[in-house]
């Protein structure tokens, strides 16, 4: 719970503030970017929600915040729903795409997904372990597979395969981080799960990372943390600074996904970003024109 002893000056004056246990971990100003903003290591309050509909969505970043850094007046929010997710993001023709929130701090706030599916409904990466959340999600129909795009964002798995009774999928190389996981992908070639769902290994940023793509046109791609958007730069980014394993492995995974239809990416970390036609190729030929023009030539 967020302390207002602990509030950080640099909040707006008002009466939600983001306190001194903030790990800057980026999902409140992605969730609320109209209220929550970044300066230097922390999250803070740069304007009040005003009204209704604007302290539900401020709300929605005080559940999701992984460490409840973020405070508000019990009686502010009496009216705030904690069934608020997951919410809406987009709906392909292979699924619909939900935004779990309730982060957790052992994944370092990253997010997770819900693809709702007649042939069962596909949870990717894991929230923290939440009541409400577990209750909508079974009254959506609950979940056949959980997929953990790699081992730095597992959280609470093991709590949501049992209440959920699903099969859950890791990279065989990552699988030290989550040892009872049912199901392994290995090597470095691509699985197609179903129909309209495949898992394409991406080492580099770990040696076990996949992404998940939804779709064969106008594709849902889950980079977890392989590649993110960078909304002030409008680029695309694959972070040497945040690669754990191999550097040089991680933008040949890169190349890799030049070929694909991406309409949409949605990842662990980093902004979401809605492609145009022919924009997801240029956006990662200029990703990795920029890599080997500072680090070196892509095989
Ligand atoms: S969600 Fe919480 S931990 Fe993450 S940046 Fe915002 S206040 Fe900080």
């Amino acid at each position: 719970m967020a302390l207002e002893k602990k509030r950080l000056s640099i909040n707006s004056e008002g009466p939600f503030f983001v306190d001194s246990s903030c790990i800057y971990c980026g999902s409140c100003w992605q969730i609320d970017p109209k209220h929550f903003a970044s300066n230097k290591n922390t999250a803070y309050v740069y304007d009040q929600p005003n009204g209704k509909k604007e302290i539900e969505k401020a709300f929605l970043a005080l559940l999701d915040c992984p460490v409840s850094a973020i405070g508000a007046p019990k009686e502010l929010t009496l009216d705030c729903s904690f069934n608020a997710f997951p919410i809406h993001v987009t709906t392909h023709s292979a699924g619909e795409v939900y935004y779990c929130g309730w982060s957790s701090k052992h994944s370092f706030g990253a997010s997770s997904w819900l693809i709702l599916n007649p042939k069962g409904n596909v949870l990717i990466d894991s929230p923290r372990w939440s009541s409400p959340l577990a209750k909508r999600i079974v009254d959506m129909g609950g979940v056949r597979q959980m997929i953990l795009t790699h081992r730095d964002d597992v959280a609470d798995h093991g709590k949501w395969a049992k209440a959920l009774k699903c099969e859950r999928w890791i990279h065989k190389y990552d699988l030290d981080a989550a040892p009872e996981v049912e199901k392994q992908i290995t090597g470095t070639d691509e699985l197609q799960l179903r129909d309209n769902l495949k898992l394409i290994p991406t080492p580099g940023h770990t040696k076990g990372s996949i992404v998940i793509v939804l779709g064969a046109q106008k594709q849902i791609l889950f980079s977890g943390d392989h590649l993110w958007w960078n909304l002030a730069k409008q680029v695309l980014v694959a972070s040497k600074d945040y690669c754990w394993w191999n550097w040089d492995e991680q933008l040949k995974s890169v190349k890799r996904l030049l070929e694909l239809d991406v309409s949409w990416l949605l990842p662990g970390h980093g902004y979401a970003k809605q492609f145009k036609e022919g924009e997801w190729k240029a956006a990662i030929k200029q990703t990795l024109q920029y890599a080997e023009a500072n680090y070196k030539k892509i095989e």
